[in-house]
Order: structure tokens, then sequence, then C-alpha cells
């Protein structure tokens, strides 16, 4: 399959259309943003390994019976996935305080919390990705009630899934986030999974193996975002 047009560049990745009209294929940059956009880099690798890790993840999640839009990797940078009508809402799941959570109640990082949590962002660049609840999703119609269950269900089996996987591989999940796409009527996975997207701490000594590190200008980025590929195994 090959790439047509260019329908859209963002910060991480672009996306290009291709013959088939169920089709994208998306394209991952070594671009780097934080703070919302405000904060510009590079991470020499992260495409590939972006690329490469979503892939691999996504598969193990399918056979868990999380549908997604993977089709086909095309080679280290590009992927062919279903196109999909993204649902405007940034999914976060919390399985430790970190982040804008452990500032927003005042907690240190890395307190274990007693449940996992849920929390939906309204992806929207201009307002600045605000926090709602299932509510405002409901009454601004970003999504109907039988979608958001359906979305939440997913999300916490995304979770379960990658907390298992993670800790085969001396990785403590922190949080993520998702993005779900509508695809001829069904709800299913879309977007990334990575250390873009993820907080990965390593289980032994808690370093930041994840975007914390540009974010927060701790040095050893590309090293961190390599011993996260490394461990996955699948070079
Ligand atoms: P951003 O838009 O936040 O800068 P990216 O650079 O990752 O993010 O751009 C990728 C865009 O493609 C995102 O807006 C994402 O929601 C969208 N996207 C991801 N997967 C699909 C898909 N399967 N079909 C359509 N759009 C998708
Ligand atoms: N996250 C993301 N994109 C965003 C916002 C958050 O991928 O636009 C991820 C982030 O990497 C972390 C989780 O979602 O793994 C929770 O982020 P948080 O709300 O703590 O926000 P942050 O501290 O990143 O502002």
């Amino acid at each position: 399959m090959e790439k047509k047009e260019l329908l859209y560049e963002g910060k991480a990745k672009k996306v290009f259309t291709t013959e088939d009209q169920d089709a994208l294929i998306v394209s991952y940059k070594d671009d780097a943003t934080a703070f919302d956009g405000q904060k510009k880099g590079t991470i020499v690798g992260k495409g590939a390994i972006n690329n490469r890790m979503t892939n691999h993840i996504f598969q193990l999640l399918e056979a868990e019976g999380v549908p997604t839009h993977l089709i086909e990797e095309l080679n280290d940078r590009e992927t062919v996935v279903k196109k999909v009508e993204i649902v405007p809402l940034e999914v976060i799941i919390r399985n430790f305080s970190a982040g804008s959570f452990a500032k927003k109640l005042g907690m240190e990082e890395g307190i274990k919390l007693l449940s996992p949590t849920l929390e939906f962002s309204y992806k929207n660049d201009d307002l600045h990705d605000p926090f709602i609840n299932d509510y405002y999703a409901l009454a601004l119609g970003l999504a109907t009630q039988e979608e958001i269950d359906t979305i939440s269900k997913y999300a916490f089996k995304v979770n379960e899934v990658m907390q298992n996987y993670f800790a085969g591989l001396g990785i403590e999940l922190i949080d993520f986030k998702i993005e779900f796409g509508r695809y001829h009527g069904q709800i299913i996975l879309a977007d990334e999974v990575s250390p873009d997207t993820c907080r990965l701490w390593d289980k032994e000594t808690h370093e930041k193996l994840d975007k914390d590190r540009f974010r927060r200008d701790l040095g050893n980025v590309e090293d961190a975002y390599q011993e996260v590929f490394r461990r996955l195994g699948i070079h």
C-alpha cells in the first residue's frame, strides 16, 4: 500500500490517505512536544520505537479481545491502519499518582492507588484538552452512553493487559493515555501506545523510562526509549 495525500500532520505523526478509503498510513516522527506544544525538540529514533512498540502492544491487545486500528506494519516508521472517526476524548488510566493527578491532589508521585482511575479530557487543542466527565461528553454529543461504556470497558482491559505485560519486563505502568475511534459503527482502539503516551518506571530503581525525561529535562531521553524497546525484545 502507498501513501497518497497528507491528510493531517500532528505533533508526533503524519497521517496519509491511501487508495483504500478505509485505510490510512501513519508515519511516526522523531519530533517531541510538551506543555501544549510550547516545548519542542527531537528524540532521535523515537518514531521507529513508537511505531513498532504500538504495533506490538496492539497485537497483544487484539489477542485479548480489544479491537484495534492495526492493519499492517510497512516499515520502521510507517503502518497501515483502519481509518476511524476519532472520538474526541483522551482516555487516561492511572495506577499510581503522577503528573497532573499528583499536582492537583497534593500527592507525591509514585503512590499506588487503591484502584485504577479513568478520566476523560476533551481532545481540543484550542481549549487545551480540558478535563471533563461522562455527563459533559454526553451533553456535548462527543459520544453516546453506549460508546462511553464500551470505551471504559476496553480502557480497563488495556490497563490489565499492559500492566501484566510490562510487569514481566520489570516495568511499572504508572498511567497512560489512549484514544478510540469509530469504524463502521464499532469502537476500536486507535492512535498509539508508547513512552510518549505512557508513564513507565523501572520496577526496581523507579527510573523514568518515558517522555517525562524530555518534559522535565532529566537527560538520557533517547536511552530511556531505547531501554523500553530493548526490553520488548522485538528487534
Ligand atoms: P496530535 O494531533 O495530538 O498532534 P499526532 O501527531 O499523534 O497527535 O497525530 C495523529 C493524529 O491522528 C491524532 O489526531 C489522532 O487522533 C489521529 N489518529 C490516530 N489514529 C487514527 C486512525 N486510525 N484514523 C484516523 N485518525 C487517527
Ligand atoms: N498524556 C498524553 N497526552 C496528553 C496528556 C497526557 O499522552 O496530551 C499521558 C501522559 O503521558 C501520562 C498520562 O497521559 O502518561 C497522564 O498525564 P497527566 O494527566 O498526568 O498530564 P501531564 O502531567 O502529562 O500534563
